[in-house]
């Protein structure tokens, strides 16, 4: 094969705790509405299956990030999530084997354009405009597995400007990271670098630039960005 004309963009690489090497990002899935603070969606015979997402892997940035205000809204929020990093093949897996295929979990923030969301939802247009943009998929350093397990229990807290806006705990899920990996296998060939989004507790809160957001999960992490810049 010739060389190409340009050079490549290179994948987006993001530190591991305790691990000299980084974990280079391959594709950004994510789920929705997985949260149930009450208990009465996680009781039900069959739990509501979740809406399914994808982000560019491009747009993934570490912890420390300034973030521009993204192009084209005036509703810009974020969405504190537990990440799940894949670390090896998953393919049309069972729920058991799923969780194998989980190299690790990061607290990351899936950066929405809300309005354009809303105005593509009314119109039954693709979703993506909302969650494609630069910056808008912050990301913490990665914990690996090895270390902690899979969390099942932990508060997980977004601050901004030191004004706690979204809070709730990962007991709260109702489809499990093993269970959202095993989900995903059934339509996509996950492979080593994926990272996927679990669905954000509630609290909602318009961005603007200046803003300072810090989020946490217990056991897990803390993530830092700043939003600079203009709406334009
Ligand atoms: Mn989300």
């Amino acid at each position: 094969m010739s060389a190409p004309i340009f050079d490549p963009i290179a994948p987006v690489r993001i530190p591991i705790k305790g691990e000299e090497s980084s974990f280079a990002v391959a594709n950004v899935y994510g789920i929705t509405r997985n949260y149930d603070p009450d208990g009465t969606l996680r009781a039900l015979p069959e739990r509501p299956a979740p809406a399914i997402f994808t982000k560019s892997a491009q747009w993934v940035v570490g912890s420390g990030a300034i973030i521009p205000y993204p192009a084209a809204t005036e509703r810009f929020e974020p969405e504190i999530e537990l990440m799940i990093a894949i670390g090896a093949p998953a393919y049309q897996m069972s729920d058991e084997a799923a969780a194998a295929a989980i190299y690790g979990y990061a607290v990351g923030l899936d950066l929405t354009r809300r309005d354009l969301q809303h105005a593509a939802r009314e119109k039954r247009d693709p979703l993506d405009i909302a969650k494609w943009f630069p910056g808008a998929t912050p990301l913490s350093t990665i914990v690996r597995t090895t270390d902690i397990n899979h969390p099942n229990h932990g508060a997980i807290t977004l601050d901004v400007n030191g004004v706690r806006v979204q809070e709730g705990n990962l007991d709260q899920l109702i489809w499990k990271p093993h269970e959202i990996v095993a989900l995903l296998s059934r339509f996509f060939p996950l492979v080593p670098g994926d990272i996927i989004f679990t669905g954000t507790p509630p609290g909602e809160v318009a961005l603007k630039s200046g803003d300072i957001l810090h989020g946490e999960i217990d056991g897990i992490g803390v993530l830092d960005i700043t939003i600079e810049g203009a709406q334009k």
